[in-house]
């Protein structure tokens, strides 16, 4: 049995929770039986079943949990009701009740659905995050977004909800896709851009041992940007405030997401191209200098991440970014940095700038 390197605790106001970072969690039985009741349901996708579904549900039977497997079809275009739907088939197929925990094993989208899923099923079971991508391991499993999807909009269906335990096992990314490993290293990136220059300057002297998944190296990043993300849901669970900083880049690459199709970039791509984008808007505003911007350019080759969006007209970046969650009362918000490692929430009435700063991205 391999040890759990790390874990920290998340004081969200409305839960106070574990998360353990580490390798062999599935086989460190205890420590995950701490979180979880008699009765287990697996929400997992088809690509990550295969992978580990077994184990984990093995330890789960051998240790007299009763566990059963929802296996939902894999990708971003399966985040929506009827996935819902089918988790919810059977947790009732299967009897489950108000005790059962629902243990949610893949990458974002996964976790996301079940936990919303576990937000709603008889008003609320608890559940448990295993999440098994970068992504998934430094930002959505912690911090209690859940949602899916509606035909007119992104994560528009969804509740704050906090898990009881995040485990997040580095040795599930030895199977992730390259792509998938540097579209989680764009929002590891995002955590040095919008609050730590310390961690950038680490960032940028270890991204050849972290991109060859160095475990040691992976394990601090994780839990770097696992501690920025807890500190700051302590403090704005629902986003009121200072949680919106964690969107850097994402005003711009949500836009380009939708744009270039949902699937052809993945969020991470398009949030790197966001944050070199919100970056420029920065330089338009006089608070980051050329240079500063060449760097980030430049962490993101490295990172094997576009540096640059894709050209489009400047009013589909408009209409685009004018469904942000972040308008309010119709003025855009941007969060822009005022230094490497600093970012601040921009208002912005006058599009000019925003055209200035997006000139070269225009059609
Ligand atoms: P994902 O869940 O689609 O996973 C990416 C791909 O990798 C999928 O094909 C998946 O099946 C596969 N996969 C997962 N683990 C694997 C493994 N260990 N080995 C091999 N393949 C594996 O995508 P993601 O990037 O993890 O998450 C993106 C989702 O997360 C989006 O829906 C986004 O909205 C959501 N999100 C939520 C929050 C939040 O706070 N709740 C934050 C950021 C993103
Ligand atoms: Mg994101």
């Amino acid at each position: 049995m391999k040890k759990v390197w790390h874990n920290l605790m998340v004081d969200a106001p409305s839960h106070r929770y574990p998360i353990y970072i580490g390798s062999g969690i599935f086989a460190d039985f205890a420590l995950l039986k701490a979180h979880i009741g008699k009765k287990v349901a697996i929400v997992t996708n088809d690509v990550v079943a295969p992978l580990y579904l077994d184990t984990l549900q093995n330890a789960l039977r051998d240790n007299g949990v009763a566990a059963f497997a929802i296996v939902l079809p894999d990708g971003e275009q399966h985040k929506n009701h009827a996935s819902l739907n089918a988790i919810y088939d059977g947790l009732l197929r299967h009897h489950a009740d108000r005790k059962t925990t629902i243990i949610a094993l893949g990458g974002g989208v996964v976790g996301d659905m079940a936990g919303f899923a576990a937000a709603t099923y008889q008003r609320g079971i608890p559940f448990v995050q295993v999440p098994t991508t970068l992504l998934s391991q430094v930002d959505s499993s912690v911090g209690g977004k859940t949602a899916i999807n509606h035909p007119l909009g992104k994560n528009m269906i969804g509740a704050f909800y906090q898990p009881q335990a995040v485990f997040a096992d580095l040795d599930t990314l030895d199977t992730l896709p390259e792509r998938e490993l540097s579209a989680g290293m764009a929002e590891v990136i995002k955590y040095a851009l919008l609050g730590d220059s310390d961690f950038l300057r680490w960032l940028e002297a270890n991204m050849a041992a972290l991109m060859g998944r160095n475990q040691a190296f992976l394990a601090q990043a994780v839990l770097h940007c696992c501690r920025m993300k807890a500190a700051i849901v302590a403090q704005d669970e629902t986003e009121q405030g200072m949680r919106a900083l964690l969107n850097l880049g994402h005003t711009f690459g949500h836009a380009i997401e939708a744009e270039m199709g949902y699937g052809n970039w993945l969020h991470g791509e398009a949030v790197a191209a966001g944050c070199v984008l919100a970056c420029l808007l920065s330089e338009r505003l006089g608070s980051l200098k050329t240079k500063d911007t060449a760097r980030v350019r430049a962490i993101m080759r490295q990172a094997k991440l576009p540096d640059a969006p894709p050209v489009f007209a400047f009013e589909r970046w408009l209409a685009h970014m004018r469904h942000d969650k972040k308008v309010e009362s119709g003025m855009m918000r941007f969060v822009t940095l005022s230094a490497l490692g600093r970012a601040v929430l921009t208002p912005l009435d006058d599009v000019r700038i925003l055209r200035d700063a997006l000139q070269p991205f225009i059609l």
